[in-house]
């Protein structure tokens, strides 16, 4: 099919475009996070369900002609899907992808890095919320804390520009590491994002005691740093940035008590081509249905338009707006359809 030489990019009923897709690659992780993946047993994708690298970097042109130029590729855990650079330099290809971005548990990057970089990944993001190993290993149930300070160096010398390290903040957990994590991510050559403990799917044991918030993440910071100054900046990007007074940048990623349902233009796809317009949405489109039953680009790209132009999502605002908040779907209600997972639709 002949492209279109300019993309068309909808909007939604608030005016928001369609921008960034988030890829999970797998539901699969190797880590087991308190606040994600909770449970002892889960079920997973059915896996003559996952989309094949054909099907994704097909969906992903459907994507980016229609003004999305933006792609992370997440997971579970994205570096446990064989071949992950393979599908990387199938995307990569696309002209009209601008970013194309990784965000991983690390365990596996110190292999794949190189690989990664060369097939034309422009930015990783790793996640890390402590520099402890004894408490990775508590809150991880996984003995990788190694693994993934190794993943983070071989990202640096591999070259990798936007190198992030992103730690979810939990109170009684970690609130006490702000200040090294952020040493760490100087010496890393990383930008630190701090992120609020959210209830999204799969957060079974979230409560609202255990936020550590925005505003207090930058009371810690301002005790041991000094001023710290907000960066002024008009894009979609989830986290606030802010200035130290020896000029480091950190983010906060402030998605609890500062929803930005307002500027997101994120939407979702699964690694079985389910497809979600909000990380809190109970229901989404099944794109590999049509994708597998010989429907024509046009008849996806009419699927994805139609959809988009009567989204009305905010999830994070509205939880917010209750006034008492728990966890947002029960056990049973996941078990039944692993898509409310947030591990399942890509964090
Ligand atoms: N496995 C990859 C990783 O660890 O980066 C990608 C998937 S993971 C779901 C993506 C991000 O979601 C991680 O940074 C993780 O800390 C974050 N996350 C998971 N559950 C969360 C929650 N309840 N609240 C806030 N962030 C959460």
């Amino acid at each position: 099919m002949k492209r279109p030489m300019v993309a068309y990019t909808p909007s939604d009923l608030f005016g928001r475009p369609l921008r960034s897709l988030r890829v999970s690659v797998t539901d699969r992780c190797n880590l087991r996070c308190s606040y994600c993946m909770p449970e002892e047993e889960y079920v997973w994708l059915p896996r003559e369900e996952l989309l094949t690298f054909e099907e994704i970097t097909q969906l992903a042109e459907i994507f980016t002609d229609l003004g999305v130029d933006k792609v992370r590729l997440t997971g579970g855990e994205p570096l446990l899907r064989k071949d992950l650079p393979v599908l990387a330099g199938m995307l990569s290809k696309n002209p009209r992808l601008k970013d194309l971005a990784l965000t991983t548990n690390g365990t596996l990057l110190a292999e794949q890095a190189q690989a990664l970089r060369e097939a034309g990944v422009h930015r990783i993001t790793v996640s890390l919320d402590t520099l402890r190993p004894e408490r990775f290993k508590a809150s991880t149930r996984r003995d990788s804390h190694a693994r993934v300070l190794q993943g983070i160096e071989a990202a640096r010398v591999a070259g990798c520009r936007g190198l992030k390290i992103d730690s979810m903040v939990m109170r009684g957990a970690n609130e006490d590491e702000l200040g090294d994590l952020i040493e760490f991510g100087k010496r890393a050559g990383a930008e630190v994002r701090f992120i609020e403990y959210m209830d999204v799917g799969g957060a079974t044991q979230w409560s609202m005691s255990k936020v550590f918030p925005r505003a207090e993440i930058l009371q810690v910071l301002s005790r041991r740093y000094g001023c710290i100054e907000p960066v002024v900046e008009d894009n979609s990007s989830p986290a606030e940035r802010f200035l130290l007074p020896d000029g480091t940048l950190f983010g906060i990623i402030a998605s609890t008590t500062r929803p930005f349902c307002h500027r997101c233009d994120r939407s979702r796809l699964t690694a079985d081509g389910m497809w979600y317009l909000c990380l809190y949405a109970q229901t989404g489109a099944n794109l590999r249905k049509p994708l597998r039953g010989g429907a024509s680009q046009d008849e996806i790209q009419a699927l994805i338009v139609s959809a988009w132009q009567r989204r009305n999502d905010r999830g994070a605002e509205e939880r917010r707006m209750l006034g008492s908040r728990s966890a947002l779907v029960g056990i049973e209600q996941l078990r039944k359809d692993p898509h409310l997972e947030m591990h399942t639709r890509g964090g």
